[in-house]
């Protein structure tokens, strides 16, 4: 039994989803022909209470589509320094649209309107870079799976407005978000001008992603997306994966959650260990003690067919998901907390 905790990205396609997939109606989405995708779209944005979606290959592009939308070369954006569009989509704000980044140092990944505002270059000062687009994630990846409260992120909206920015949720992991705090999804639809989700993480879909916006913010969207290469023809066959993952993944997620807080608890108790970042969702991260070495911890939990990963700064990394079963479960806990080191 090879058990994977290095990332919810890892999940396969079950039969009932291939079988799903196979029975798609599919027409070229190029020509916005393709029924299935256009049901994807519509039902996410209705999900949200937003006017429109559109279909993405990956999370990546799918923000760096955001990022054009809302800037212009030289401007800058407000992030948590952990943030995805900084670190991990290979430096695609500047490439893409030429911007730079103005970083936070937050909470988990969470960022505070105070912080934003305290962050906003003034736009009389041509000096400095214009400020044009504040992005969150939500729930945080490399801040360790953190959820936002609503009222902070509609401060910072209250912030945004006021200083006429736009406002981008990534939110590759919202599904946990909204599982774990009972969020309604339609309060962050009223709060950004623009949403990307995910169905490729813990909703278990091979590929996919959507970015959510009024009717003409999407439709700028989609030239953009030809721009980036993103125009896809029969492709209602990925997207009924995306359906399905709504209809028979999303409540399941607190599974996830639940077994991620299980996780912490063994972990807490053992003796290499020193730290764990408080557990929302379906993350957690650990640190150890000064007399352990993350690669000899990783190779230890490999012998017993254990993958974690190693997030950098002596932080070591599991991930909960669909494919990560009870029985699996059990066998972790017990393994963790027996692991002679
Ligand atoms: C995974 C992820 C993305 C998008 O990733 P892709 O692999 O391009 O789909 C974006 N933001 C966050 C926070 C992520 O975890």
């Amino acid at each position: 039994m090879e058990i994977n905790l290095v990332s919810d990205t890892i999940t396969k396609p079950t039969y009932e989803m291939l079988q799903y997939m196979f029975n798609a109606e599919v027409g070229d989405d190029v020509y916005k022909q393709d029924p299935t995708v256009i049901e994807l779209e519509d039902t996410i944005a209705d999900v949200f209470g937003m006017e429109a979606g559109l279909f993405f290959p990956s999370g990546t592009m799918a923000n760096q589509t955001a990022i054009k939308l809302h800037t212009q070369p030289g401007e800058q954006i407000i992030a948590d320094k952990y943030a995805h569009i900084y670190l991990y989509e290979a430096g695609g704000a500047s490439f893409n649209s030429g911007v730079s980044f103005s970083l936070l140092d937050g909470d988990q990944g969470r960022i505070t309107a105070e912080q934003v505002a305290g962050a906003i270059n003034d736009p009389e000062f041509y000096h400095s870079p214009l400020t044009s687009l504040v992005c969150v994630e939500n729930t945080t990846n490399k801040g360790g799976g953190a959820c936002y409260e609503l009222d902070e992120l509609q401060k910072i909206k209250t912030v945004c407005d006021a200083h006429n920015l736009k406002f981008h949720l990534d939110g590759a992991r919202i599904w946990n978000a909204l599982i774990a705090k009972k969020q309604d999804p339609k309060s962050f639809g009223r709060l950004f001008d623009t949403i990307s989700v995910c169905l490729s993480k813990g909703l278990g879909a091979p590929i996919g992603s959507v970015l959510l916006a009024d009717k003409a913010t999407i439709t700028r969207a989609l030239r953009i997306r030809k721009m980036l290469g993103g125009g896809m023809r029969q492709v209602g066959y990925l997207a009924a994966a995306g359906l399905y993952a709504l209809d028979h993944n999303v409540i399941r997620l607190s599974e996830d959650h639940r077994r991620a807080k299980e996780l912490a608890g063994i972990l807490r108790k053992t003796s290499w260990v020193a730290t764990i970042a408080p557990v929302e969702t379906n993350i957690v991260i650990f640190t150890l003690k000064s007399n352990y070495k993350e690669a000899e911890v990783i190779e230890k939990l490999k012998q017993k067919n254990i993958s974690i990963s190693a997030m950098g700064q002596g932080k070591l990394r599991m991930v909960t998901h669909l494919d990560y079963r009870e029985v699996m479960h059990t066998y972790v806990l017990e393994t963790l907390s027996k692991l002679a080191l």
